[in-house]
Parts: C-alpha cells; sequence; structure tokens
C-alpha cells in the first residue's frame, strides 16, 4: 500500500490521537475534527505536498511487534524490574499511582540533566487534551503543579514533536502511552535527531476511553438533575489507591462513583486501535511504570511497578533514586500482575483487521501483527465483530446515553458468572 498520508489511518479507524503527524508535517496542514468521540487528523489537502512524512510515523499504521508470539515482544528489554514509590507522602497522594513519574520528572529538570518535559495539565473532556512544555520553572514543586496524576483519554503529542524539530540540541523528557512513545520514536528516527537527548518514561496502558464517555455519565443514574463539569476516573481521596471515580458538578458540589463503575464501561467508550495494541508495557520506552498490581509493596498511598529498560533509563533512575524507595521484584510477577497475556488476544483481531483491509482494498497494510497458530479463528473473528459492533453501538449511544444504560442493565443480567458469555444483539463486553 502507497501510505502518501494519514487519511487511511483515520479511513479504517486505525488513529489513536497521538498527534505525532500534525508535529511533523512541514507544511502546518493537519488539523484536528471531533468524531465518534475521538479527536482526528484532517488533512488541509490544498497545503499539502505528499511528502509523506505523517504516514511514515503514523503508530497507528506500523506496529513492529517482531517475532511474536513468544512473551519475550510483549516484555521487552528488562535491566531492571522493581516496585517503587516516592518518599513523600505528599506526592503519593495526589499522584496517579506512587508519584514515581512527577519525581522522575521534577528530580532529572531540577538537576538540568533535560531541559524539559512534555506533560498534561488538564483534564477536559470538551477539548482535545495536549501535552505542553514544562521547565524547572513551571514545575517549581510537585505538589503544587497540575501535572500529576493520569489522563485517561487520548493525549496530542504534536507540541513534542513540534519542539524536537526546532530544538535539536536540547534534551528532553517524554511521557506517554505506547502509541505515542512508538510514535515520537518514529519521528526522531526520521528527522535524524540525538536519540540519546531523549528520555522515554512510558505508561503502562490498558487501553484508553474516548471522549464520549462524558456524556454517558451525564446520565440521570449517575448525576440526577445536575450538570457534570468534570470526571476524574482515578481519585485517591476517597478510600485510597487505586481510586474511586470523582464527579465534578457545575454548582461546585462532588460526588463519588465506586471504581467499579469505569471498568463497566471502557469496552464501549474506547478507541479502535487499542483492540489490536499488545503493548501494554511499552516496551519501547527507557522506563516503562504503570500502577503496582502485584502482591507485595500496596498502599493506599500508591505505588509503582516499574521496568528500566534502557541504560540512559537507568542512569535517570539512579539520578533519583534517593528520593524514592523501591524494592525489586521479577518482570514475571509484574507480567501476571498487569494481565499482558490477555492482550496476546489482540493478535488476532490485528490480523483480521488487516484481512478485512486486504479484502476491501486488495491493497496490503502492515499491522506486522503475527496471529497465534493455536487460536480458533472463527470464535476471534465472531469476538472482534462484537467488538466492533459495540463500539459503533456506543458512538450510537453518544445520542441517546440513557439508551446505553438499559442495553447495560439488559446485558448484564444476561450474564452469567463463569459461563463463556454469548453475543447478544448489539452489545457485548470482552471475555477476559
Ligand atoms: C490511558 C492510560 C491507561 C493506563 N493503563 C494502565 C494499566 O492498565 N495498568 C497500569 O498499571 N497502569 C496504567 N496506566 C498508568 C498509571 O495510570 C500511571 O500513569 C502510572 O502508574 C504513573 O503513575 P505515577 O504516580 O508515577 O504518575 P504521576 O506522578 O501521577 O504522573 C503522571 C504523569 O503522566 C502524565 N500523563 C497523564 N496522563 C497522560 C496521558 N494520557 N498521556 C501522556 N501523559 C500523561 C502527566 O502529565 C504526569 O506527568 C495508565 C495510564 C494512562 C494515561
Amino acid at each position: 500500500m502507497n501510505l502518501i498520508d494519514i487519511s487511511i489511518t483515520t479511513e479504517w479507524n486505525l488513529c489513536s490521537g497521538c498527534g505525532v503527524c500534525v508535529g511533523i508535517c512541514p507544511k502546518h496542514c493537519i488539523e484536528w475534527k471531533r468524531e465518534a468521540g475521538m479527536y482526528q487528523p484532517v488533512i488541509n489537502q490544498n497545503s499539502c505536498i505528499s511528502c509523506g512524512s505523517c504516514a511514515s510515523v503514523c503508530p497507528g499504521l506500523k506496529h513492529q511487534y517482531e517475532k511474536l508470539p513468544d512473551r519475550a515482544a510483549v516484555q521487552g528489554n528488562v535491566l531492571l524490574s522493581c516496585n517503587a514509590w516516592s518518599k513523600s507522602s505528599d506526592v503519593r497522594r495526589i499522584s496517579a499511582s506512587g508519584g514515581v513519574v512527577s519525581t522522575l520528572v521534577h528530580q532529572l529538570l531540577e538537576s538540568g540533566i533535560y531541559d524539559i518535559a512534555f506533560l498534561v495539565d488538564s483534564y477536559d473532556y470538551h477539548q482535545q487534551l495536549s501535552t505542553k512544555p514544562v521547565t524547572i520553572q513551571e514545575m517549581k514543586d510537585v505538589v503544587s503543579s497540575s501535572y500529576p496524576k493520569s489522563r485517561y483519554l487520548p493525549v496530542s503529542h504534536e507540541n513534542a514533536i513540534a519542539y524536537v524539530k526546532n530544538n535539536r540540541m536540547k534534551r528532553v523528557i517524554f511521557v506517554g502511552t505506547s502509541c505515542a512513545v512508538r510514535g515520537f520514536k518514529s519521528a526522531v528516527k526520521k528527522l535524524h535527531l540525538p536519540e540519546e537527548n531523549y528520555l522515554l518514561i512510558g505508561l503502562f496502558c490498558d487501553r484508553v476511553f474516548n471522549y464520549n464517555v462524558m456524556a454517558y455519565y451525564q446520565q440521570p443514574a449517575f448525576c440526577g438533575e445536575k450538570k457534570l463539569e468534570n470526571l476524574h476516573f482515578k481519585n485517591k481521596e476517597s478510600g485510597g489507591w487505586p481510586g474511586n471515580m470523582k464527579f465534578y458538578f457545575s454548582d461546585g458540589s462532588i460526588a463519588y462513583q465506586d471504581k467499579s463503575e469505569r471498568t463497566k464501561v471502557k469496552d464501549y467508550f474506547m478507541s479502535e486501535r487499542c483492540l489490536y495494541c499488545i503493548d501494554k508495557l511499552n516496551v519501547c520506552a527507557d522506563i516503562s511504570l504503570g500502577d503496582n498490581y502485584t502482591q507485595q509493596d500496596s498502599s493506599p498511598l500508591g505505588s509503582n511497578s516499574v521496568i528500566i529498560r534502557t541504560e540512559q533509563g537507568l542512569a535517570a533512575w539512579e539520578r533519583t533514586a534517593s528520593l524514592l524507595e523501591s524494592r525489586e521484584i521479577s518482570v514475571n510477577q509484574i507480567m501476571e500482575a498487569q494481565y499482558v497475556d490477555w492482550r496476546l488476544n489482540n493478535l488476532c483481531y490485528g490480523k483480521l483487521k488487516e484481512q478485512e483491509i486486504l479484502k476491501k482494498t486488495g491493497q496490503e497494510i502492515v499491522l506486522n501483527v503475527n496471529v497465534m497458530t493455536n487460536r480458533k479463528t472463527q470464535e476471534y473473528q465472531n469476538r472482534w465483530k462484537s467488538n466492533i459492533q459495540m463500539l459503533h453501538a456506543g458512538e450510537m449511544y453518544d445520542i441517546h446515553p440513557e439508551e446505553l444504560q438499559k442495553q447495560m442493565v439488559k446485558n448484564k443480567k444476561k450474564q452469567k458468572p463463569g459461563m463463556i458469555r454469548k453475543l447478544f444483539s448489539k452489545v457485548y463486553h470482552l471475555i477476559r
């Protein structure tokens, strides 16, 4: 397939909204358009010079999974694996997990090892989230800053790409989910930038919500007559880590919903591209980390599981060691706790997507996803199709959120614990 531009990414629902294409475009001719709860790049064909830069760095189109199905590719390189958390209880309290990302970023900026970091400072469902440049002046201390915590939405990294393009010698900390890290790496390669200038902090990621999820929670079942102003998926204030959902209403009041609510909804409001991703542990980063779901070191204040993957990651880790508590654990413990094996199902979905594109266009698209030979293709075909239907249903119910609630209740009644769930009409839950 001649990948001239990223129109193909959006046409085939392969966009993760990472914004790398927008940042690299030499003509600045890619804009965002909200569609089906995702911000999607749209090319202004009048100014496009068909250089192909956007498609060449797009992580939605290319994932280099290499030698699968062995576990090594899902695990990635490991120099050190541990559980860790900030020594400061205040930092832990305001962060997503154990505050390790914020501690690393702050320490590395303060010591002058890195010049700038790209972080998110807002949480808004009505406009696209983007990372912003942050220096030590802007992040004097972690606790009073607005950067910590996870935003479970697609985030654009266009500003980071534009920055490294124009500031070749600056040393930059990049924080992102696996698609963003892969896109950033491709851009660095494409632009012939010095790789050693960039520290890639990769967040573990189990699929991302789309922006339509806010409409769902605006329903009377959750909000009564109140207008929902904002929603945080994980907040430690009520019950500590891993955190319940926090609702902010326009009259200034707040409410909490049990964490089980967020997991019910994810399957309906997510990016289709996440169905084809197997890289939960962010294998291309220098340091990958997520919540600590292992049996050890758990605390209501939160802690991280960390995998140091490169020498550059190790150097950054050692620089920050005095501010962190850590205990070595095996990478297997992390993988088990993160249920990464389930991710291998996505390989089959990726292969099915490839086949669909090939059938319809006669052209080949490289998702570089292999199929495990012992899988029953028909079963996966059905499951994948139902997942796509479900996502489409999510779009439909964005207009009628009450309808989705009814469908979910109906669906829940039909589910029998311990039995394989069958495909029901339009809405279907993933089998875990
Ligand atoms: C979409 C998403 C899905 C995740 N899924 C999992 C999972 O399945 N399992 C798991 O163990 N962990 C998951 N994580 C990681 C986890 O939520 C924490 O982000 C991670 O453990 C770091 O915690 P911390 O306390 O060290 O981070 P903090 O100190 O709170 O800092 C978080 C940093 O991440 C940046 N950030 C927040 N959201 C984004 C974003 N969407 N894109 C780019 N940068 C961002 C912030 O600016 C901040 O600098 C996910 C994170 C995200 C964003």
